[in-house]
C-alpha cells in the first residue's frame, strides 16, 4: 500500500527546529559572554593605566620634593663652607617645592607610619632641618662659618637629612614595585582582552558558517520535501491510473510510463504467476538495453527475493548470492510483489555503470512504493477477472455457464458469417447419468461431470469454447472448423469420456451431436437445435456415439451419406 502524508510535520520540541534554536540561543549568551569579557578586560586595563599614570605623577613629584631637600642641603652646608656665589633664591626655591608638596611629604608620613609607626615623621623632620638651616644660615651670613658648621652638626641635620632621603628611597622602591604590579597588570588585561577578541572572532566565524550549514541543509530538505511532493503525485496519478486499468495490458503500460517519471534512467521488468502459479511470466520490461537477455519464465526457487519475500540486490559481476535466474551483466534490484496476503509477482529494477548497486539501493523506497501500486492493481485485475469467471462459469465443472454460451454463440456465427468462416457445435449429453448416479451416489455423479468436462476442454483448441448446457449435457463451440474436422473432434472427445469409465467402476459414456454454420445451419439457434437433433439421433442409435445433422441442400459434405449413411459415426472402439 501507498501511504503518503503530505501535510508538513509540526516541528517537535526535539526536532530540528527547536535544535537551531537552542543552538542560536547558545550562541547568543557566548558571544554575550565574550562581550562582557571583553568589556571587563578593557576597563580593567583602563583602571590600571589611569593608576599608572597617577603613580608616574606622584613619584614625579615625590621626586621633585627629594631634590628640593637635596638643593636645600647643598645650599646650606656650601653657605657653611663659606660659598658666597650661590644665590639664596635656589634655597628659597628648594623649600617652595618642599612646601607646595606638602600632600606628598603628609603621603610619606602616612607610607613611613604604615612601615613602622617608631619612625619620626618627614613633615617634623622636615620643618627641624628648615628651622636649624635658617639660624645656621643667619650664623654664617654674619661670616661666622666655623660657628654655623658647629652648629649643623650640634643640630644633626646630616642625620636628619639621611633619615628623610632613606624614607624618600623607601618610598620610591615600594612606588615602583606597586607601578611594576599595574604594569603587568595593564599587560595581562591587554592579552585578556586580546584572546577574548581572538575567541569571539573564532565564534563568530563558527557561527557564521553553521549558519550558512544549517540554511543549505534547509535549502536541501526543501529541495527534497519537492522532490518527494513530486513523486507522490507521480504515485497518486499512477494509482489513479491503475484503477481504470482494465487488464495486464493497460496496467503495464501505466507501469512503463510512471517508472520513467518516477526513477528515470533507470531499466526495469515485471513477471506475474502464471494460471497455475508454479511459475513467473515475463509481462513487460522498459528501458532495457539488453531486453532479449531476460528470461521469459523465472520459477520461484530461482528468485532470492521470492523465497525470502525481500527486496534483493544482484550485483553485476558478482556470483555471490545472485538469483539462479540473473543472467544479466546489470546490476537489478528485485522486489516481491503482493497484496491482500497473496504472492502476485516480481518486480525488477535495472541498473548498469559505476555505483549502480548504491544507486539501486538509494531509489528502493521508491520502487517498494511502485511495486505495492502494482501489486494492488494486478491483485484488482485478478479479482475483476475472478468475479467476471464466477458469473459466466459453472461452478462444479469450470466451463462456461450457459448464460454465457447463450451471449456468445450468436455473436461467434455472426462474425463467423461476415468472415465467410464456419463455426460447428458439438452437444454432448452423457449417457444413463441418472442411473451412474443411482447407482454410484451423487458425489460420484459429479465427480464424473468434472472428469467428463476436463476430458472435454482437454480435447480443444484455446480459441474453442466449452459450456456446461444444463445438467449433464454441454456444449462446444469450434470456430474456423468444418462439419467435417468436428465430427472427428466429438469422436475424440467421445473416446476420453468412455475411457473414464474405469477410475469409479462404473460405465461412463456420452452421446454427440455435430452441427455447423453453413453446412447444416444458417444460424445460432438452428445450429444448437441441428446439434441437439443429431444428438438424440445418436442415442436413438445405441448411444455412446457420435451423430451429425443432416447436411442442408446445396451444400456438400462426407457425412452425406456417410459411412452409416444415416450421418452417426461408427462407435471407435468397437
Ligand atoms: P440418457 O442416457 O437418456 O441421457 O439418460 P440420463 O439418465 O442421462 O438422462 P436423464 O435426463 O433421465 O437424467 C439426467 C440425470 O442427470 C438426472 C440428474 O440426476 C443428473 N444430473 C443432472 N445434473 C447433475 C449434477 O450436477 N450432478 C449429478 N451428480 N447429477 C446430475
Ligand atoms: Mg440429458
Ligand atoms: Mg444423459
Amino acid at each position: 500500500m501507498i501511504t503518503t502524508d503530505t501535510a508538513p510535520a509540526p516541528s517537535e520540541p526535539g526536532g530540528r527546529g527547536g535544535r537551531i534554536g537552542r543552538r542560536l540561543v547558545g550562541q547568543i549568551c557566548l558571544v554575550g559572554l565574550m562581550i562582557t569579557i571583553v568589556l571587563s578586560g578593557f576597563f580593567f586595563t583602563n583602571w590600571n593605566q589611569q593608576r599608572l599614570i597617577d603613580l608616574r605623577e606622584g613619584g614625579r613629584q615625590m621626586r621633585i620634593a627629594q631634590e628640593g631637600l637635596m638643593e636645600a642641603e647643598a645650599y646650606v652646608l656650601n653657605t657653611s663652607l663659606g660659598d658666597q656665589d650661590t644665590e639664596y633664591s635656589a634655597y628659597s626655591r628648594a623649600f617652595e617645592a618642599l612646601h607646595s608638596r606638602e600632600d606628598k611629604l603628609a603621603q610619606l608620613d602616612r607610607f613611613l607610619r604604615a612601615q613602622d609607626g617608631t619612625r619620626p615623621s618627614a613633615v617634623a623632620l622636615v620643618k627641624a632641618l628648615e628651622t636649624s638651616w635658617t639660624e645656621v644660615l643667619a650664623v654664617a651670613r654674619d661670616g661666622r662659618f666655623a660657628e654655623a658648621r658647629g652648629l649643623l652638626q650640634q643640630r644633626r641635620s646630616a642625620a636628619q637629612v639621611a633619615r628623610l632621603r632613606s624614607a624618600f628611597d623607601a618610598f620610591l622602591t615600594d612606588w615602583n614595585a606597586h607601578f611594576a604590579i599595574h604594569e603587568s597588570r595593564i599587560e595581562i588585561g591587554k592579552v585578556f582582552v586580546l584572546v577574548a577578541q581572538i575567541l569571539i572572532g573564532a565564534m563568530m566565524i563558527f557561527a557564521f558558517r553553521s549558519g550558512a550549514r544549517d540554511a543549505k541543509a534547509r535549502l536541501a530538505a526543501m529541495a527534497e520535501m519537492d522532490r518527494s511532493r513530486t513523486q507522490v503525485g507521480h504515485l497518486f496519478g499512477m494509482t489513479d491510473m491503475l484503477q481504470s486499468a482494465a487488464d495486464h495490458h493497460d496496467a503495464n503500460a501505466v507501469l512503463r510510463a510512471t517508472a520513467g517519471e518516477l526513477i528515470g534512467g533507470f531499466g526495469g521488468a515485471l513477471y506475474v504467476f502464471n494460471n497455475s502459479r508454479d511459475r513467473l511470466v515475463l509481462s513487460t520490461s522498459w528501458a532495457c538495453d539488453d531486453a532479449a537477455a531476460l528470461p521469459e519464465q523465472i520459477t520461484v526457487n530461482q528468485c532470492w527475493a521470492m523465497k525470502r519475500g525481500k527486496p534483493h540486490i544482484n550485483r553485476s559481476g558478482a556470483r555471490a548470492l545472485c538469483c539462479e535466474h540473473h543472467a544479466s551483466s546489470l546490476a537489478a534490484l528485485e522486489i516481491p510483489m503482493a497484496a491482500r496476503g497473496e504472492n502476485l509477482g516480481l518486480l525488477q529494477i535495472f541498473a548498469h555503470g559505476a555505483g549502480a548497486e548504491e544507486r539501486l539501493a538509494a531509489i528502493l523506497p521508491l520502487s517498494s512504493a511502485l511495486g505495492d501500486a502494482m501489486s494492488l492493481a494486478l491483485s484488482n485485475i485478478a479479482l475483476r477477472e475472478k468475479l467476471r469467471n464466477q458469473a459466466l462459469r459453472d461452478p462444479l465443472t469450470g466451463l462456461y455457464n450457459r448464460r454465457y454460451m447463450e451471449d456468445s454463440l450468436d455473436r461467434y456465427v455472426r462474425l463467423a458469417e461476415r468472415e465467410g468462416r464456419k463455426v460447428s457445435v458439438i452437444m454432448i449429453d452423457l449417457d444413463h447419468f441418472k442411473r451412474l448416479n443411482d447407482e454410484h451416489g451423487h458425489a460420484t455423479g459429479d465427480a464424473v461431470l468434472r472428469e467428463a468436462a476436463a476430458a472435454i476442454v482437454g480435447t480443444l483448441r484455446e480459441t474453442d469454447v466449452a459450456c456446461r448446457y444444463g445438467g449433464e449435457e454441454m456444449i462446444v463451440f469450434l470456430p474456423d472448423c468444418s462439419l467435417e474436422d468436428a465430427a472427428i473432434k466429438a469422436e475424440q472427445i467421445r473416446a476420453r469420456i468412455e475411457s473414464l469409465s474405469g477410475a469409479h467402476g462404473a460405465q461412463v459414456s456420452a452421446s454427440l451431436g455435430v452441427s455447423s454454420v453453413p453446412c447444416t445451419s444458417s444460424n445460432s439457434a438452428d445450429l444448437v437445435k441441428a446439434a441437439d437433433t443429431a444428438l438424440y439421433k445418436a442415442k436413438h442409435n445405441g448411444r455412446n456415439r457420435v451423430a451429425l445433422a443432416p447436411v442442408r441442400a446445396g451444400r456438400r459434405s462426407w457425412a452425406d451419406g456417410g459411412e452409416s449413411g444415416d450421418g452417426v459415426l461408427p462407435i471407435a472402439a468397437e
